[in-house]
């Protein structure tokens, strides 16, 4: 969803957007569809910059890191971007972005892409390992069970190390 810069009125515009966005690719390579995407917030003139406040929620399917078991993860978050036309110069390190640069996304000076600012918002709130829930016990690593429904005879493993990463610790 684009906006034309120069037609955003002094006082600002208000957005209140349901967004159809492509699904998040997840650092382990796998997509998470997104539904009910809705950005919510103002946009404001400064200079040339266009400041952008407010939050976007939606809701990501995911596929539990312990158990696999598909769920439904609803976000919410907070959503301030800072609009500036041109590139921008690279910091020193990128590892060393201050929050002001994150914050800051530069744009061709005539129209900003909503829609991107949300998705990558979205893309920030996925967690890198997704639980079904905090308590999720997992799949057994020796025999396949899925602990939350059933339990089995093996032997607990008492540290959360796979058994490949243990057997090498114990040697
Ligand atoms: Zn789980
Ligand atoms: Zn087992």
């Amino acid at each position: 969803m684009f906006i034309e810069v120069n037609k955003i009125p002094p006082e600002g515009q208000e957005v209140d957007q349901v967004l159809a966005l492509p699904p998040i690719l997840q650092s382990n390579g796998e997509f998470a569809p997104l539904e009910g995407v809705k950005l919510v917030g103002v946009l404001r003139r400064r200079d040339s910059d266009v400041e952008f406040q407010g939050q976007v929620e939606g809701v990501v399917s995911l596929v539990c890191s312990r158990c696999l078991t598909p769920f439904k993860l609803t976000l919410e978050e907070a959503c301030h971007r800072i609009f500036r036309p041109g590139a921008l110069g690279r910091s020193e390190s990128e590892h060393e972005l201050v929050e002001e640069e994150l914050a800051l996304t530069p744009f061709d000076g005539v129209r900003i892409d909503l829609s991107e600012m949300a998705r990558e918002q979205m893309y920030l709130a996925v967690p890198l390992k997704p639980l079904c829930r905090e308590s999720c016990r997992g799949i057994c690593p020796r025999c396949g069970t899925d602990r939350n429904i059933t339990s089995c005879n093996c032997p607990e493993d008492k540290s959360d190390l796979s058994p490949l990463t243990s057997k090498l610790t114990l040697q």
